[in-house]
């Protein structure tokens, strides 16, 4: 364990290997741990059509171009889960399932996942009728019946999205009030596009012949069940980002999203953080790409002043 990298990046997804691309390039001592599967959200996606230059091929091929992109430039790519670390101090120390690196600075690009509606189904028909990110799919449903579930802030804002490609959209409150900011709601309300059923929960996404056929719901004060006819279901019921792993550790926002500066330093000098794991507003390939760039050419940076 006597290697000490310049640069040590926990993720894989978008903003990592963005990240080990720009360390690569700048001749830093770069890798890349990932636990699982190099893409991270953006490889459960297919199609990417909101990523300037999105190749044919789909997302599979853009996410191994930019690993082997990485790689060319010399970023050195190793599978381990990280358990613990130490991250105070000129040289941080990561301790994973397999072994113990260890780096001048430490790039935290971890990810988040969107939070599951928790009904039949909803795994089987993700991507098929089901999605969590209305700026990625919202065109698929053009003039179509779509829902959106949820009372918060995003399910509001995509829900008026939507309508600018939806024929209708349904909102679908477990409550009989939106915890969303009222300008927002009021806009809702508003809205001749928009529906909304309130007090009720989905309990089924109906599977017609693998694609999404509707959708079984329950009203949660009278236990009615009923059927609401939708080509598409929106999913915004909070989202959790990966990022357990550090309490304590680095500073965070009360939903757990990692707080850092413009240029993506965190609370911890030589330690930065990028993609969806940060608190931000927008959660996209292209802005985790532009965190995962801004992050290593700070990273940079500091490894030249230290
Ligand atoms: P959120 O504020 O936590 O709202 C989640 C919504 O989903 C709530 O209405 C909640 O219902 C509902 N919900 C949770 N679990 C559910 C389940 N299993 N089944 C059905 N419904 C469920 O999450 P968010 O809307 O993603 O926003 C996250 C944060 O980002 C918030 O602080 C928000 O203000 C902020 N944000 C701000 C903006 C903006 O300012 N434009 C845009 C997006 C997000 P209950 O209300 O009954 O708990």
């Amino acid at each position: 364990m006597s290697h000490i990298y310049d640069n040590i990046i926990i993720g894989g997804g978008p903003a990592g290997l963005a990240a080990a691309l720009y360390g690569g390039r700048a001749r830093m001592n770069t890798l890349v741990l990932e636990r699982a599967k190099y893409g991270g959200q953006a490889a459960t996606t297919s199609e990417m059509e909101n990523y300037p230059g999105a190749i044919e091929g789909g997302t599979t091929e853009l996410i191994e171009r930019m690993r082997s992109q990485a790689e060319e430039f010399g970023a050195e790519f190793i599978k381990d889960e990280i358990v613990d670390m130490t991250l105070e101090g000129d040289v941080k120390t990561l301790v994973g399932r397999n072994g113990e690196y260890q780096g001048k600075t430490i790039i935290i690009a971890t990810g988040a996942n969107p939070r599951l509606g928790g009904f039949k189904n909803e795994i089987e028909l993700r991507g098929k009728g089901i999605s969590y990110c209305a700026t990625c799919d919202a065109d698929f449903f053009t003039e179509l019946d779509v829902a959106v579930v949820g009372g918060g802030d995003s399910a509001l804002d995509e829900a008026l999205y939507l309508t600018k490609f939806a024929e209708k959209v349904t909102v679908i409150h477990r409550r009989d009030e939106f915890r969303a900011n009222k300008a927002v709601q009021e806009r809702v309300f508003a809205n001749d596009k928009i529906d909304i059923i309130w007090d009720t929960v989905v309990d089924e996404a109906i599977d017609d012949d693998g694609i999404i056929g509707g959708l079984k719901l329950k009203n949660k004060k009278t236990g009615e069940e009923s059927e609401l006819e939708v080509q598409g279901c929106f999913v915004f019921v909070g989202f959790v980002p990966n990022s357990k792993l550090f309490e304590g550790k680095v500073e965070m926002n009360e939903r757990g999203e990692i707080m850092s500066d413009t240029e993506m330093r965190t609370n911890i000098p030589g330690v930065f953080v990028a993609g969806d794991v940060r608190e931000k507003t927008l959660r996209q390939v292209i802005t985790a790409c532009a965190d995962g760039a801004i992050a290593s050419t700070q990273s940079e940076h500091y490894v030249s002043n230290h």
